[in-house]
């Protein structure tokens, strides 16, 4: 019943083998998989994915590290794509202030289409973030954002994951608690309530430890909801329970 909630399965690096990717994923109870799309032109890509595999959803948005001069137009054209079922969410969005190729106003500017996207739209974001905390928060505050969104990859502080969840925004819990050192963010997310939190794995990026240098895969969440059923100190079957519910109250149009 666990479902990785940000997976690039669109990615050229899944081409080959998609298809055991998917069997790898189903085996160890993967039953859902979210493609955030990172730019337009993977735009059909990703409901063609959605399309082809029952258990696919998918966002549709411009992610600032995939973004270029053009991004503001083609983000105009976003609404177009969000009436197909298959289609749960606006995102990959955000800001990143280390690998993005426009600067910061650019990309704020680009953001806010999105949000705008999102409130008409009634969806949540997938948003991505990175050192820029202080320049999202405003902006989200800015905008009535009925279906929130989720703050992939979370990491940081307990401070800042309070900021996002008082909020209503959701965190999502990947290969980086797999780490123990990654004690700031583990403290962190152990101390917001279970309901604020969504599995993730952001294949093929994010290994989890032991894994380093390695294409990640969907099945891994697997792994991740391990380590935090034991962060949690909760069995893994009632967590589990627990973060399906998370998900159709977070996707609700997921099947
Ligand atoms: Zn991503």
């Amino acid at each position: 019943m666990l479902t990785d909630s940000h997976c690039h399965l669109d990615f050229e690096c899944f081409d080959a083998d998609r298809e055991a990717v998917l069997q790898r994923a189903a085996l160890v109870g993967v039953e859902h998989i979210v493609v955030p799309a990172v730019a337009a032109e993977h735009w059909p890509r990703v409901a063609a994915l959605a399309g082809r595999y029952p258990n696919v959803s998918y966002g549709l948005g411009i992610h600032p590290c995939f973004a270029s001069e053009h991004s503001l137009t083609e983000v105009e054209t976003l609404p177009q794509g969000l009436q197909q079922p298959g289609c749960v969410a606006i995102g990959e969005c955000g800001l990143d202030a280390v690998n993005s190729p426009l600067n910061l106003a650019e990309q704020q500017r680009l953001l806010e289409r999105h949000l705008v996207v999102a409130s008409e739209a009634q969806l949540p974001l997938l948003l991505h973030v990175r050192k820029a905390h202080h320049l999202l928060l405003p902006l989200l505050d800015r905008h009535s954002l009925p279906g929130r969104g989720v703050i992939h990859g979370f990491s940081g502080s307990r401070e800042l994951a309070m900021e996002y969840v008082r909020r209503g925004y959701r965190l999502g819990v990947g290969g980086v608690i797999t780490y123990a050192r990654a004690t700031k963010t583990r403290a962190a997310i152990a101390s917001v309530p279970v309901d604020a939190l969504l599995l993730e794995t952001d294949s093929p990026d994010m290994p989890l430890c032991g894994q380093q240098g390695k294409r990640n895969e969907p099945a891994s969440v697997q792994s991740v909801l391990q380590a935090l059923s034991q962060l949690l100190d909760l069995p893994s079957d009632a967590l589990a329970e627990q973060l399906a519910r998370n998900n159709s109250r977070f996707f609700n149009r997921l099947v």
